[in-house]
């Protein structure tokens, strides 16, 4: 075993305090190990012309660092090593879906299998560890009707909790028509949808590239921000009107966006400025407190997490921690102290993932 990243385990684990609620973290990676292997294929043969991907998992797959070896050794683990470092970070349970960008760079009918036994192999730990694990499950947007029989499985007969995707498909978005059997599917289960972030494709890449931005610093919640935006404006949520999508990294700064995007969404329909922004039956602040949840990963920040828990509601707000690529116990120690009543807290940490993931 590796030692801990600097600065993500304090040495006295007995400053983790002892809480009267469970700590559900709501967006924790794995990976199979032969995914790596996958992707390990891709960037030897070059096989993908995604400069985002090729960055991100040149380092992951190529680098000697520490990170980049920790990050390969937690990803595969569904066991022991895992639930060593939740204990050690005071998490009762974490909610698990595949790490990014999953099956969403593969061909079709690689990604359609892949998924399914990437959503076996998760299914199985948790059974294994029910108290301690709770999985999403991988679909593959490539192939929507597809990933929307898969969903059904995954919910249906596997015990997943909802899906998770990782927003852009070969440059292409969940508004399109052509993904909306996965839509569908998801409404009809009332299985919620994990937005989660990718790196911006490669339409979008290059000015974030340029400057290093690409990935989790910027890159990542600007496209995924982006990708929830469409879904609203584009009304999907209309014609979908139970969907619920849970998205990371505090709504990936949509709900700081809210007033303004209010208010320049209904000036843009008024004035028939853009041909494509088109009416919809809310405002988009309505879709974001009606149809989204949002979660804390990577950001143990009070005044962000208390505007969001603001303009959203307090039971729209969930924990994450962001394992294992953002696990820092100081950080869970800063959640715990946040300036919130008690019982707001259990409903950040415990109660709202039980209630949006059925746990
Ligand atoms: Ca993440």
């Amino acid at each position: 075993m590796y030692q801990t990243l600097p600065g993500t385990l304090h040495e006295a684990n007995e400053e983790l305090k002892k809480v009267s609620y469970k700590r559900i973290a709501t967006e924790e990676a794995f990976c199979p190990p032969e995914m790596l292997n996958i992707y390990r294929e891709m960037l030897d043969k070059k096989l993908l012309n995604d400069p985002g991907f090729n960055t991100m998992f040149g380092f992951y797959l190529g680098s000697d660092s520490l990170r980049a070896k920790q990050i390969r050794d937690y990803l595969t683990d569904l066991g022991e090593l895992r639930i060593s470092h939740m204990d050690q970070r005071g998490i009762d349970m974490q909610v698990i879906g595949l790490t990014s960008p999953g099956v969403q760079v593969m061909p079709a009918p690689q990604a359609t299998s892949f998924a399914a036994y990437a959503n076996d192999v998760l299914s199985d730990a948790c059974r294994k560890h029910p108290t301690r694990f709770a999985g999403l499950a991988a679909v593959a947007p490539q192939d929507a009707n597809a990933a929307a029989k898969e969903l059904e499985r995954s919910v249906t007969k596997l015990g997943l909790k909802g899906a998770i995707i990782h927003s852009h498909t070969f440059g292409e978005y969940l508004d399109d028509p052509k993904f909306w059997p996965l839509l569908e599917a998801a409404e009809a289960l009332d299985a919620p949808i994990y937005l989660h972030p990718q790196v911006p494709p490669p339409a979008m890449i290059g000015p974030f590239l340029d400057a290093g931005l690409d990935g989790a610093i910027y890159g990542f919640g600007v496209e995924t921000g982006l990708h929830l935006l469409r879904l609203i404006t584009t009304g999907v949520f209309d014609r979908f009107p139970k969907l619920t999508f849970v998205v990371g990294h505090l709504g990936e700064a949509l709900p700081f966006w809210m007033y303004r995007l209010d208010y320049m969404h209904r000036a843009g329909v008024v004035a028939k400025r853009y041909e494509r922004m088109q009416p919809i039956q809310g405002k988009v602040s309505d879709y974001l407190r009606r149809n989204v949840y949002v979660t804390t990963s990577g950001f143990a920040w009070e005044p962000a997490i208390k505007l969001c828990q603001e303009v959203l509601g307090v039971e729209r707000v969930l924990y994450a921690m962001d394992y294992p690529y953002q696990h820092d116990v100081a950080e869970v120690i800063a959640t715990d102290d946040l300036d919130i009543s008690d019982e707001v807290k259990k409903m950040l940490f415990q109660t709202n993932a039980e209630t949006v993931f059925k746990l």
